[in-house]
């Protein structure tokens, strides 16, 4: 890999996708943290064990606005930058699918907390699209269950008590450390393994740039902090990049 060609990570949290409309459910000071009833949905246990969690769960699913927002400015920026020619991937902790739906290849992203756009089941793990369990939920299945096996559906994210992905942690972890600029952006750091994984790219030598509208417990760290707003500062940030990539090719 040549210098002027270096690896781009970019670690993407909630604040990219408010634009898109989504709000900010997970983060330490998202809407599940804040309503108990509301985490419930959201936790492991509880949805394996209580119909009528799932049964709301799967009322909260139909009307969320995820499936239905558009990818916005700061997405597009960072699929510009890669069909520039320039080695990204996208590490995010969202679950709205919105890198790809801009044009990212799915083979560059990967999802921390999984994909709402999609179903899985918690017996037999086969996948299948979201749209589809929704369609049976408003042709009134309160709660459907898998089509192969009879096993719990649920959403593909990952809930409150269980674990990452090893396999997509370990990738996460293997791009950090060979990124030479490390871009979070819209993430508070304070959500591991998001979290350190910024300190593990500093750690190894990447250029480490913050874009968040508050303060960061890495921004100490950061080569470059920036506070503007996402929608304008990332497509600036990245557009600059593909820039430099083409000049020094
Ligand atoms: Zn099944």
């Amino acid at each position: 890999m040549g210098n002027n060609r270096p690896l781009v990570a970019i670690l993407s949290g909630a604040g990219i996708s408010t634009d898109s409309g989504i709000p900010d459910y997970r983060g330490p000071k998202g809407l599940w943290r804040r309503d108990p009833e509301a985490e419930k949905l959201v936790t492991y246990d509880h949805y394996m064990t209580d119909p009528e969690i799932r049964r709301r769960a799967w009322v909260m699913r139909r009307d969320s606005q995820t499936l239905r927002a558009e990818p916005n400015a700061a997405h597009h920026a960072v699929v510009r930058l890669e069909r520039a020619g320039v080695p990204v991937r996208v590490i995010t902790q969202n679950v709205d699918g919105l890198h790809q739906l801009a044009g990212l290849p799915k083979r560059k992203v990967l999802e921390l907390h999984g994909t709402a756009r999609e179903a899985v089941c918690t017996r037999c793990h086969r996948r299948s699209g979201m749209q589809e369990a929704l369609d049976r939920v408003r042709a009134g299945e309160e709660d459907p269950p898998c089509q192969d096996c009879g096993g719990i559906l649920k959403s593909a994210t990952v809930m409150f008590g269980q674990r990452l992905d090893p396999v997509v942690l370990g990738d996460a972890m293997a791009i950090t450390k060979a990124s030479q600029l490390f871009v979070a952006v819209g993430t508070s750091l304070r959500v591991q393994p998001a979290a350190s994984l910024a300190g593990i790219a500093a750690e190894h030598g990447a250029r480490l740039v913050i874009v968040n509208a508050e303060p960061t417990p890495y921004d100490d760290l950061a080569d470059e902090v920036v506070r503007e707003p996402i929608g304008s500062a990332l497509p600036a940030l990245l557009d600059g990049i593909a820039q430099e990539a083409g000049a020094g090719r």
